[in-house]
């Protein structure tokens, strides 16, 4: 990063100097304090206090994005994601921690948009303290559900009072809505016992990169999972190290595993570790597993040899998010492509789900090579003559080689773009059929960027078939 700062000493036009940095920064205002804080002899005695602790505390995250429109400086769209208590003045100090990334952006004191997950206090109890910094032609613009906000008009009336400096948007899950360059879809989260109507998750988009803040969840009832696959960054809420559903309303750290895995997230942040049950847990001298409630640190360590040992070292990172830390896209994803430079022969993709796969076309044998891997096998197909179908671009055929013994399996491998990119993303269905059999079947689902590879591969290597 010292580079985007001397470029931008030297360049005048801090615009041209933008260009070459991130477009999207995420920072962490809050993950509620470690129950660790607390004294050893304090912790039984007050377990059931602390419990009831939450409105001392915050889980709050900002996404910020440059307005590319403005001309003399650069400034900054914030959607700010919960505001328990503290996270004001978390932000005070959030110009500062960005400028090394983005040193000329400017950030004012009201977010352009408060995004609310629900009602509880460590989510909401500072909105009166930012109500108090709107002056002027400004507008707190907050956007929630229908029932979450009646839930937060009950708790602060004052709110009521200041009608003219304050926007209520409500918000209907599944269905997306606009932010500036975000496009923003809550999801409805059932958060336990104690869940407040109207609780949601959200998912923020901007281009191609997709962010959840996917906190106070026990489980997300009514929705196809689609929605959250290949997110950029997935930021989980859990309490406990093992499951404790009824005691905690939330999620674990070994069932975010999982989703990191299932949803194929790249990067994790873990924030709203509690570690209650664990310390719980301690009370059974028969409990393999942590028996106190961690520190960062001694969480961070516990996932870091989980990942060690489960062989995801390396796929994906898992961090336990504390206050002030900043979140950029990691560039050496593919997420821009280039139309006019020739793919070639191979080409390779990860795919949304659990496959790698490998199409490699042999053009003087005028055979096809198709490799696929998951976690578990690994398929390695030859055909011969593969060629696009007359009347589909999207379809190869080709014939099964002939082998020395058998016949090898035929192949179609057709991509299939879904109507609404949105839900669903798009499909290499692949049919290797050898007598009544498969050698391989399946839809391996891929992004959109990959998808737009693929088909301008199958351009450039396959001619259409003749009859
Ligand atoms: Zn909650």
């Amino acid at each position: 990063m010292s580079l985007v700062s001397k470029n931008t000493a030297t360049v005048p036009d801090s615009k041209i100097a933008m260009q070459n940095v991130n477009q999207l920064l995420v920072r962490i205002n809050g993950t509620l304090p470690e129950l660790s804080t607390l004294g050893d002899e304090e912790k039984s005695e007050r377990a059931a206090e602390v419990k009831k602790m939450e409105f001392a505390g915050n889980t709050s995250c900002s996404v910020l994005t440059i307005n590319p429109s403005t001309d003399s400086k650069n400034e900054i769209f914030h959607v700010l994601v919960d505001i328990g208590e503290g996270v004001v003045t978390s932000l005070e100090k959030c110009e500062a921690d960005i400028a090394s990334i983005w040193p000329l952006a400017k950030l004012s004191d009201i977010p352009n948009a408060v995004l609310i997950t629900h009602s509880h206090d460590d989510h909401i109890n500072d909105l009166p303290v930012l109500l108090n910094k709107v002056n002027g032609s400004d507008k707190l613009n907050i956007y929630c559900t229908e029932e979450c906000h009646n839930q937060i008009m009950n708790k602060f009336p004052q709110i009521v009072g200041s009608r003219s400096a304050v926007s209520f948007k409500a918000i209907q899950p599944s269905e997306s809505f606009e932010l500036g360059q975000f496009s923003v879809t809550a999801v409805l989260a059932d958060h336990g016992e104690n869940s407040p109507p109207g609780s949601v998750i959200y998912i923020i988009r901007i281009q191609d990169r997709k962010i959840i803040c996917g906190w106070d969840f026990l489980s997300l009832p009514n929705v196809d999972e689609k929605i959250f696959w290949s997110p950029d960054l997935l930021i989980l809420g859990t309490q406990s190290y093992n499951p404790h559903p009824e005691e905690t309303g939330m999620i674990s750290v070994t069932e975010a595993y999982q989703l990191v895995r299932r949803w194929n997230a790249k990067e994790c942040y873990l924030v709203h570790y509690r570690g209650l049950m664990d310390f719980e847990e301690g009370k059974n001298q028969w409990f393999r597993g942590p028996v106190k409630s961690m520190t960062s640190a001694e969480l961070q360590t516990n996932v870091d040899s989980h990942l060690g040992i489960s062989g995801d070292n390396g796929r994906f990172r898992i961090t336990v998010a504390q206050e002030g830390m900043i979140w950029t896209p990691d560039e050496t994803r593919s997420h821009s492509y280039d139309e006019n430079i020739p793919i070639g022969n191979i080409i390779e993709i990860e795919a949304l789900q659990q496959y790698i796969f490998k199409i490699e076309k042999e053009t003087i044998e005028d055979k096809l090579k198709v490799t696929i891997e998951d976690r578990i096998d690994r398929y390695t197909l030859r055909f011969d003559r593969p060629r696009r179908d007359k009347n589909n671009n999207q379809l190869i055929h080709a014939a099964a080689e002939k082998g020395m013994l058998a016949k090898g399996p035929e192949l179609t491998m057709e991509l299939v773009t879904p109507e609404s990119k949105e839900k669903e993303p798009t499909a290499l269905k692949i049919r290797a059929p050898k007598g009544k059999k498969y050698a391989f079947r399946d839809d391996i689902l891929i992004n959109d960027i990959d998808a737009r590879r693929l088909k301008k591969y199958f351009q450039e290597n396959f001619a259409p078939s003749a009859n």
